[in-house]
């Protein structure tokens, strides 16, 4: 076996994963832990001040309730998620991270983040709920407030650990094992409670930009699925498995579409110059209520463009060149004021890139794009699952001990495993979270994490031989590698082993085509999903014979088995939800219809650790009361 060191931590609280969640979860925990003598400690794969989803910035602030100015209500929040979400949604669980996030917002102001101000001192705001900001540094200032919680209460940061397995107990996590990505070390955390925070996932279908824009996507590369991976291996119940993202992005670089549509009012439009939003609206009745209800739900916004694109209307464009001159419209009379407007708007264009996704301004400059002169191309990116934004996939979570609701087996957050909890795009079925809304469920489950610790944490009960067993497993795609690898010529080619980027393709090429990715326009049925239930056997039986060369490979290929589990459980849930509900996201279509009396539930299911079998069920939705 590799000679990797063992390395044994021990903590009364892992916080796994070092983004919005993690942050949040890590300056709450950190406060009530050191009150209470208790050891928190953050394992994250990557480098705190740059790690997860907002590693470049962000130049919004996607949810603020603003219930301070009396610009709305949590239950405006409540109602906001639920149409979006065509009535799915844990309304307890968005509620309590929107009675709390406007205060986690106020904290991020207090930690040095800018938010603009207009001339009256109030928030410059996007949209209803976005804010704009100054975002290029917003991750390394969360992260130096987590950063300081956890050295004022003694805790530990590790970084550069990808976490690989869930150490168990029985029903219960006592920590994670994992290896370090730049030495030989293998790392075993043992923990009284255990936070997963290790976001979404992307590269699990095939994305658009293959060959030399490999690695280009909307959702940034190096998240992958573990979190789900994390709580299903625990044997946590998980929820909404086939809801995943696609976001509509200008095309090829992915930037944001946010401050056209909301700030700018831009029209999006087919080649042929037809706004789909316009044309097709009768199409909208067939997903009544949803349908016809404001704001009209992004899949379905998604959905009638991709009709156009159908047709074989494309492209499609975003008209920028005639948003931006409505607006400089105003100032027409004084040419001057109209020259200083113009500049101005220009600016705040390419600003909204260069915050976020530079490379989309990259990409304008080499295709000499104005926008204030010509418009520019718009397209579906390919699906994501990112439980934080518009998709909802993750674990079950318990709800807030306060709210009367049926969903509370535990603590706030807790999975339906003991000790286990999960919060941002690790926990489902709470979409709109956003960074926001992640740094706020993170504060809540550490919050709650530490009073599990305090009033049931009995001492982490660890087998060492599994731990043995786990390691070597873990480790075994180096072995597999040194044993074979000077049996071919070309040590890429070799019957013995598959390494991580082939495999990677071989996932990516199924979901893709079977369960309705960009070349299946989407598209899905029950005989393609069979189909690719048949191919996962194959691919789960190659998967254990993943080689690595070095440590990159090998975090490599813990990476994709984490994306395959994540596939899978997709595949699974969409067959088991038999209609369509989120066109846009996808379209099963031997079940094209929207089926209210039958599915107007919850999709959940678990993978059972003891059997190896997979149980799907029902759930109900259960509107908060009042709401
Ligand atoms: C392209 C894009 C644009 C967005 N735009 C906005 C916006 O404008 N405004 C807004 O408010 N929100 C926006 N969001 C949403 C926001 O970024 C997320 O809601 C938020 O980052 C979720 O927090 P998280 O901690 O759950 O995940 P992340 O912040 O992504 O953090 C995940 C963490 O897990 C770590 N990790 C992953 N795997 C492992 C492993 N195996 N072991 C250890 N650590 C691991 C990662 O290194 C990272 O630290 C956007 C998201 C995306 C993807």
């Amino acid at each position: 076996m590799a000679n990797f060191e063992t390395v044994e931590v021990n903590t009364d609280l892992l916080i796994v994963g070092g983004g919005f969640t993690a942050c949040g979860a890590a300056t709450e925990a950190a406060y009530w832990a050191k009150k209470n003598g208790l050891k928190v400690t953050l394992v994250d794969k990557a480098a705190l001040d740059r790690s997860g989803a907002v590693a470049m910035g962000l130049s919004a602030i996607n949810q603020y309730v603003g219930v301070r100015d009396g610009d709305n209500t949590v239950e405006d929040y409540v109602r906001y998620v639920r149409q979006d979400l065509m009535g799915i949604s844990r309304e307890d669980l968005v509620y309590n991270i929107a009675r709390h996030v406007d205060s986690t917002v106020h904290l991020f102001e207090k930690w040095g983040l800018k938010i603009w101000t207009d001339e009256d001192g109030k928030y410059v705001h996007e949209g209803r709920w976005q804010l704009m900001i100054n975002g290029e540094s917003y991750k390394i200032i969360i992260a130096e407030a987590a950063k300081n919680a956890i050295a004022d209460a003694g805790g530990e940061i590790y970084e550069r650990i990808f976490i690989t397995e869930p150490l168990m107990d029985g029903n219960r996590c006592v920590g994670a094992v994992g290896f370090s990505t730049r030495e030989e070390k293998f790392y075993v955390f043992k923990a009284k409670a255990t936070i997963a925070a290790a976001g979404g996932a992307v590269h699990v279908f095939r994305p658009r930009s293959v060959g030399e824009g490999f690695g280009r996507s909307w959702y940034p590369p190096f998240n992958t699925g573990s979190s789900a991976y994390f709580t299903m291996k625990a044997g946590a119940e998980m929820t909404c498995q086939e809801v995943r993202f696609i976001p509509v992005r200008f095309k090829d670089a992915y930037g944001p579409v946010g401050a056209w549509f909301l700030l700018f009012k831009s029209r999006a439009i087919s080649a042929e110059g037809g706004e789909y939003m316009a044309v097709r609206k009768d199409e909208l009745q067939n997903w009544a209520p949803y349908g016809l209800a404001k704001p009209i739900p992004a899949n379905l916004r998604n959905y009638l463009g991709m009709l156009d694109m159908d047709e074989g209307l494309g492209p499609l464009y975003m008209e920028t060149d005639e948003a931006i001159n409505k607006i400089a419209d105003a100032f027409k009379e004084d040419p001057k004021a109209f020259k200083k407007k113009m500049k101005e708007l220009e600016s705040e264009a390419w600003e909204d890139f260069l915050d976020m996704t530079i490379s989309q301004a990259h990409l304008w400059a080499a295709q000499n794009v104005k926008p204030e002169e010509k418009h520019s191309e718009i397209a579906a990116c390919e699906p994501y699952f990112i439980g934080s934004h518009s998709g909802a996939s993750g674990a079950w979570v318990s709800g807030p001990e306060d709210l009367d609701t049926p969903y509370k087996w535990g603590y706030a957050n807790m999975c339906t495993v003991d000790g286990l909890f999960a919060a941002g795009d690790a926990s489902g079925a709470s979409s709109h979270k956003f960074s926001s809304g992640s740094h706020a469920e993170g504060r809540i489950a550490g919050k709650a994490a530490i009073k599990y610790v305090v009033e049931k944490g009995a001492d982490p009960n660890v087998d060492m031989a599994k731990v043995e067993g786990l390691k070597k497993k873990i480790l075994s795609p180096l072995d597999l590698w040194q044993a074979h690898c000077n049996e071919t010529t070309d040590p890429e080619i070799n019957a013995n082993y598959i390494l991580p980027r082939q495999f990677m393709f071989r996932l990516q090429k199924l979901m893709d085509e079977y369960a309705g990715g960009v070349t299946s326009a989407f598209k899905t049925s029950k005989s393609l999903l069979d189909r690719a239930m048949e191919l996962f056997v194959f691919l789960k039986e190659d998967s254990e014979k993943l080689g690595a060369r070095d440590l990159y490979e090998l975090e490599r290929c813990w990476e994709n088995i984490h994306r395959m589990w994540q596939g899978e459980a997709h595949v699974r849930t969409m067959l088991f939800r038999e209609e369509t509900r989120w066109p846009g996201y996808y379209f099963r279509s031997d079940t094209p219809k929207m089926d209210e009396d039958n599915w107007h539930c919850f999709a959940n299911c678990r993978w059972d650790p003891a059997s190896g079998e997979w149980e799907m069920m029902k759930r109900d939705v259960v509107p908060l009361p009042g709401v």
